[in-house]
Formats: structure tokens, C-alpha cells, sequence
């Protein structure tokens, strides 16, 4: 009997490696280029272990009957308890030395009136992964993400994602990703703390300035940076000048003003000039949007700065709508400065009416702005939406299957690689500023990233619609192939011919 002839596998890589080879295609790329880019330089899998600290755990109120009998234990340190989103509750330094426990086979109530079972922390596993993709123009580049659903597979397709998107940005980097496979809303702030620092003790040979830069990507931020910043210069010589081993860091040590909302900014921006070349403003336009992180509530904020209103929003926890606009700013602070806010979510805002995740896609608006996770508008989401323009503020928020739904339906895409190129192209600016010991204002930062994003945006642009030229900003005339295509094969081939001339002017070394 024969064997079977064996089938591709799909995966998230293979599908994100689609335009790849459609781009390839077109421009008839280098064989060897395509070789070299079709698989990472590097896919680093690596374990981290790191002891956790005693928690409090609720028991179910049918467990707990059986303790109505137990004292309060009166706590003297109330800061040493640390609430988590899933109601369990970290106890940090020495929260209960010198309260007055009261401990029944290791369960005891709190004043709030809850029975806990004490679990001594033990060591637990992490597993994690540096995928570096390429670098034919510069250090590996690309974020830092914590979250339950990571795989190789993943981080190789957003790690290939970066080094289109350097290129794009026209920035000296090539691209990279990794991250660790953790739920981060069950640990505590110092659980969190222990594992940044162990991730970087063991990535610290694999990174640095001038060889592969992180930065925040989902559940990563400005802290996460510092602390991974402290453990690769911790009795470094000269630490001084290796501050650029990561961006996205506090502006306070070493980070970039405008960095936070880089990457909402140029979303922004990019809106901005796709209405611009139509006449047209974001005044009065309405958008909805899922995912409001730092990408989301940034872009979002921007936007209704521009005049646009926000008329529904999803995150991992919940959906708001309201068909007159939700007040972003009510609802940024509702999100991120309300303690009692642990899930840090959009559910539950007063100024908007909650309604099903599934309803989201069916909200008229003129745009969306995909700024959660990949794979979100699948081919049958497509179908359904009721926007004129999707912006995509996440990495590969859009399916295969979907994007060819999109051209079908005339519905208009401004590509990651584009949209959300302004956080690696600040990143770029922090980087610099480290290097020279500079520092830059946010206005000089915002005029640098949008003249760059909308100058990029604009080749893009051109190329899809096969319209070479060179204005004052921009020269698409060396990227344009002689017919049109969609946006986002328009925005590889500008990505592609920009790595391959590294390739072809510099050759290969053997
Ligand atoms: P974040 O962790 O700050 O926010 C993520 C948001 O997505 C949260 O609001 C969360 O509730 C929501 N979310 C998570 N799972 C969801 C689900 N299943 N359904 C709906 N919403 C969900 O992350 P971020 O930094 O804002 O990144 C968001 C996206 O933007 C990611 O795809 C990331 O790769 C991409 N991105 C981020 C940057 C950056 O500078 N931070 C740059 C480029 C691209």
C-alpha cells in the first residue's frame, strides 16, 4: 500500500506566511531571499522556574459552612494582602505576622467575611520562547508577550510579522518576538516581578542593544521593561550604555515621551490620512473597536480627540455599546485609575449598555479597529460587518479567509504592518535617544512618526493601486509592479524589496 501523500499542515504561521508567498509571487522574489526569510534565523524554547508566594484561596460557600464557627483573623497589615482578579489573594512580605489568626486545618476567615484555605506558594514552571526572525537590516526587534495561549508556531508568525514591519517602518531593525506561557492575572504583582527577572536572567545571552531588542507586547508594559532593563545591566561595566536592550521603557529611565501611545497614535494617523485623501475629517465618523489595551484605549482616545466617536467596545471580560458615543475619556479612567477594577475591563461601564461579543461585528460604523488579539474576524465575521474601513491596531486580527471576504465586500484595510508600525518606530526613536543620551520631546516624537507612518502608508498605497510617483514625501516609483493588488500584498512587496536589497547589494556570506 502507498503512503498517503502528506498535506501541508495549517497553522497560525502557515497562515500568516500566505501573503508572504503571495507577495514573493508578484515581485518575483529572490530564490535564495525567499529561503532565507521563509523560516526564523532562530526559534529559542527555554524553561524559567521561580517560587511562589503563599496565597489565600476562597472557598465555595458550600465548603465554607463549615467554618461559620471560625474568628475573623484580624490582619495588622492589610497592604501585605494583594487581591487577584480571580479572587484568590496573594500574601506579600509578612501580611499576617502579628495579626491575631485564627486558623481551622489551614482555612481562615477574613473581616470582609470570606473563608480562605492558606496554600503555602511552591516553585511552578514557565515556559518560554525568543523567536528571531531575521536581521538582514539590523538587531532582532519585537515585543515581550504574557499570556495563557502562546505557542512556537505563534511567536514565529508574529516574529516574521516584525521584520515586515521594520521594513516597512524604514527603521535599521530586523524583527523578533517571544514571551512566556502564563496566565498573568493569577500571580501577584511580585510573582510577576520574580518571573520578568528570571526571563531575562535566562534571555540575557540571546539579547542586548545591538542584537535583539524587546519591548511591551499583550499583558507586558513600561515595569516589565524596568525590571528587565535591571536584570541585564545588573554588574554590567558599563550599564550606562546598554540601556537600549529594551524600549517601551518609563520615559524616567530611558524611555521615549510618546512611546506609550506610539502605537494608538499612528493608528491614528494612518485613519487620519486615509479620510485626508478623500477630503475628508474624523469629525463625525464613528468606529468600534475590540481589545482596549494599550493599543485600543490609546488609538481610541486619539481618535475622539480627532472628532470620531466610539460607539461599541469588546475586550477579553465584556461589550459595551451606545449609539450617541461613549465618553472614552469616562471610560479610560473607568478602566485603568477605578482600583476596584482588578480585570482592568471595559464591562460594567455606566455610560454605555452591555451587549453580546457576537453583536459587536454587527454595529454600523464607518470603521473597526481590531486592537485585541490574531485571528479574530474570521472569513464568516466579514460577511457580517457594517464598516466602510478596518484599521488593524492588533497582530493578524484578520484570517486569510477574511481578508478575501473584505476585498469582495469593498470594505477597505489599512494592514498591521502599516497600522501599528508607529510602537516599533518610536521604540526606534527611544533606542536612538539611548544611544546619543538624548532626549526627545513628544511633539518632535509625533511630527518624526507621522511623517514617517504616512509617507510609508502613502507607498503603500500606491503600490496597491499601481500609481508610481514622487511627490515631497514620498518615491513609490522603485516599488510599484506594473498592475494592482490589494493593500495588504502591497504593504509585503514594499517590505519584501526593502529586505531583499540588503540581500542583493551586501551578497550572502557563504
Ligand atoms: P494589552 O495587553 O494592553 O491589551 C489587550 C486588550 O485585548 C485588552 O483590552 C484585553 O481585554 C483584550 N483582549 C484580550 N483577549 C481578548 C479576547 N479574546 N477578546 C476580546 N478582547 C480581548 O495589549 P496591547 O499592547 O494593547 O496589544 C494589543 C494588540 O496590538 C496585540 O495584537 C499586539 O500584538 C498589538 N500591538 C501592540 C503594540 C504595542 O506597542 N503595545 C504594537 C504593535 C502591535
Amino acid at each position: 500500500m502507498r503512503a498517503p501523500v502528506p498535506t501541508a499542515k495549517r497553522t497560525v504561521y502557515t497562515d500568516a506566511m500566505e501573503i508572504f508567498h503571495r507577495a514573493a509571487d508578484l515581485i518575483g522574489l529572490d530564490k535564495r531571499v525567499r529561503l532565507e526569510l521563509e523560516e526564523p534565523d532562530y526559534e529559542h524554547i527555554f524553561y524559567l522556574t521561580v517560587k511562589l508566594k503563599d496565597r489565600l484561596v476562597p472557598l465555595a460557600p458550600e465548603k465554607a459552612k463549615a467554618f461559620t464557627d471560625l474568628a475573623v483573623t484580624q490582619v495588622r497589615d492589610p497592604g501585605g494582602l494583594e487581591n487577584l482578579p480571580n479572587g484568590q489573594i496573594i500574601l506579600n512580605g509578612k501580611a499576617l505576622l502579628g495579626s491575631d489568626v485564627n486558623i481551622r486545618g489551614g482555612h481562615l476567615r477574613l473581616p470582609s467575611g470570606g473563608v480562605f484555605q492558606l496554600v503555602p506558594g511552591e516553585s511552578q514552571r514557565f515556559k518560554a520562547y525568543r523567536v528571531q526572525h531575521n536581521q538582514a537590516r539590523g538587531p532582532y526587534k519585537g515585543g515581550i508577550r504574557y499570556h495563557k495561549e502562546v505557542s512556537l508556531d505563534l511567536f514565529k508568525a508574529l516574529a516574521a510579522e516584525m521584520t515586515w514591519k521594520t521594513a516597512i517602518a524604514e527603521i535599521p531593525f530586523g524583527g523578533a518576538k517571544g514571551g512566556i506561557q502564563i496566565d498573568p492575572r493569577q500571580y501577584g504583582r511580585e510573582e510577576l516581578q520574580a518571573v520578568t527577572l528570571r526571563f531575562m536572567y535566562k534571555l540575557k545571552g540571546l539579547v542586548g542593544p545591538n542584537i535583539d531588542i524587546p519591548a511591551p507586547d499583550v499583558n507586558t508594559n513600561g515595569e516589565i521593561m524596568a525590571l528587565m532593563l535591571r536584570q541585564f545591566m545588573d554588574g554590567e561595566r558599563e550599564r550606562h550604555n546598554l540601556r537600549g536592550v529594551v524600549t517601551g521603557k518609563d520615559v524616567r529611565i530611558g524611555g521615549s515621551e510618546g512611546r506609550t501611545k506610539a502605537t494608538g497614535q499612528g493608528v491614528a494617523y494612518c485613519i487620519e490620512d486615509y479620510f485626508a485623501e478623500k477630503g475628508e475629517t474624523l469629525r463625525g465618523k464613528t468606529f468600534t473597536m475590540q481589545g482596549f489595551g494599550n493599543v485600543g484605549s490609546n488609538a481610541a482616545d486619539i481618535l475622539a480627540g480627532m472628532g470620531a466617536r466610539l460607539l461599541a467596545v469588546n475586550d477579553a471580560d465584556g461589550t459595551i455599546f451606545n449609539g450617541d458615543g461613549i465618553d472614552v475619556a469616562a471610560l479610560i479612567a473607568y478602566v485603568y485609575e477605578n482600583p476596584k477594577n482588578l480585570k482592568k475591563t471595559v464591562a460594567g461601564f455606566p455610560g454605555a449598555q452591555k451587549i453580546e461579543k457576537n453583536d459587536l461585528w454587527d454595529v454600523k460604523a464607518d470603521m473597526l479597529v481590531p486592537a485585541a488579539l490574531g485571528g479574530e474576524i474570521t472569513g464568516e465575521i466579514a460577511e457580517r460587518l457594517k464598516v466602510k474601513l478596518v484599521c488593524e491596531g492588533a497582530n493578524g486580527p484578520t484570517t486569510p479567509e477574511a481578508d478575501r471576504v473584505l476585498v469582495k465586500r469593498g470594505i477597505d484595510l489599512i494592514p498591521d504592518i502599516i497600522a501599528n508600525s508607529g510602537g516599533v518606530t518610536v521604540s526606534y526613536y527611544e533606542w536612538i535617544q539611548n544611544k546619543r543620551m538624548e532626549s526627545w520631546t513628544e511633539a518632535e516624537v509625533n511630527k518624526k512618526l507621522e511623517y514617517a507612518i504616512k509617507r510609508n502608508y502613502r507607498i503603500i498605497r500606491d503600490i496597491s493601486r499601481n500609481t508610481p510617483r514622487k511627490t515631497d514625501m514620498h518615491d513609490s516609483r522603485r516599488y510599484c509592479i506594473d498592475k494592482t493588488t490589494e493593500p495588504r500584498a502591497a504593504a509585503m512587496i514594499l517590505a519584501l524589496r526593502r529586505i531583499e536589497a540588503h540581500y542583493l547589494l551586501e551578497g550572502f556570506s557563504q
